[in-house]
């Protein structure tokens, strides 16, 4: 039965024949501009491609260019990126930029190796703008590749692995073919995407179904074999919407390293259970706030972080450190969806 598994040069043509009736159609595709294409990908790490194209747009339209992005400050590039989550793609790509300009006299490098060498930039995101961009013969591995990959090829062990992550670049390589492999890396992705899904895949619809490895051993369910999960870690935390008679709010920064790096958010204190009315308390009183009112809970997950945050609000005499902001303001700032939550919940609340 295995016998009938796909050579590696034998998936291009059905794969790109499927690709011209059922590739998805993206804003990005089709963009011979490398910036536009590198941006997109950067977006898209760790992101819906749905959620991707919503941020896409308005980034090129603010930064059209390498120079204009390298040019724009940091809260700048944050306060766009706001809500996408994973910041440090964000200032990579800002960084990036920078070098971009000036060492690279604001042409984004097309040579792997120099892409490479720019911050956040791995072997997949030169494989996937090089080949989409400029139709270069270089493989990509993603989420969705590995998928579709380790069920035609029957790759056993997990993809985290050394050993199986060698494996898995050594396919993409080799499945390339010499004629239009940006599109093929397009189609392989689609193909993750849509049919291959993680579970109950459409292996009827599939054009590759007649020579892959795992339908033909009944072993789609079982590959790509499961990753360890990291352990997420809980933690309950305060946050306090500070008010003043005008309407506006505190906000304070968060530090320049760690998670959320740079970012905004209402003042707040990790502080477990009983402890939280306590800190409320103890949080308002230092930043010049009178007694605390409860405005409800909300929950936030991270990679692997999970906040549960008690939001209060009390009102203050503008004393607090930090920056007075109005609703309207927030916009302009880079402010993560975690203490977006909080301040909606602490502005839902009447005045105190
Ligand atoms: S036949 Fe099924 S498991 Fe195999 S590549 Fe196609 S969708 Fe994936």
């Amino acid at each position: 039965m295995i016998d009938l598994m796909l050579e590696p040069e034998e998936v291009a043509p059905p794969l790109l024949r499927w690709y011209a009736g059922h590739g998805r159609d993206l804003p990005w595709r089709g963009l011979r501009d490398v910036y536009a294409v590198w941006v997109s990908e950067i977006i898209l790490q760790q992101t819906r491609v749905e959620t991707g194209q919503r941020y896409f747009g308005p980034f090129l339209q603010r930064f059209p260019t390498v120079q204009s992005l390298a040019a724009a400050e940091e809260g700048e590039v944050l306060a766009l990126w706001s809500g996408l989550g994973f910041y440090r793609r964000a200032r990579s790509l800002h960084r990036a930029a920078r070098v971009v300009v000036q060492e690279h006299g604001g042409q984004v490098p097309t040579d792997p190796e120099a892409l490479g060498s720019l911050p956040g930039i791995g072997r997949y995101t030169v494989g996937a703008v090089l080949s989409s961009a400029l139709n270069a013969k270089l493989p990509i591995l993603d989420g969705n590749v590995i998928r579709v990959l380790s069920r035609l090829f029957l790759v056993e062990g997990a993809p985290d692995r050394a050993a199986v992550q060698r494996r898995l670049w050594a396919l993409a390589e080799a499945v390339l073919p010499d004629d239009r492999p940006g599109d093929f890396n397009q189609a392989l992705m689609d193909l993750g995407a849509s049919l291959c899904s993680p579970t109950s895949p459409s292996c009827d619809r599939c054009p590759l179904a007649d020579g892959c490895g795992a339908l033909a051993e009944g072993r789609v369910d079982d590959l790509p074999e499961p990753t360890k999960k990291a352990k997420v870690r809980f933690e309950e935390r305060v946050a306090l919407l500070v008010a003043r008679d005008d309407g506006r709010f505190l906000l304070q920064q968060r530090p320049p390293s760690g998670l959320l790096a740079s970012l905004w958010e209402l003042p707040s204190v990790e502080a477990e259970g009983e402890v939280a009315v306590l800190a409320a308390g103890e949080l308002s009183a230092e930043l010049g706030g009178g007694a605390p009112r409860a405005c409800g809970t909300v929950e936030h997950r991270f990679s692997h972080r999970h906040w549960t945050v008690r939001v209060f609000r009390s009102r203050g005499d503008g004393r607090g450190a930090g920056r007075w902001v109005t609703a309207g303001d927030l916009a302009d700032l880079g402010v993560p969806t975690a203490s977006r939550k909080a301040i909606d919940a602490g502005l839902a609340e009447p005045g105190t």
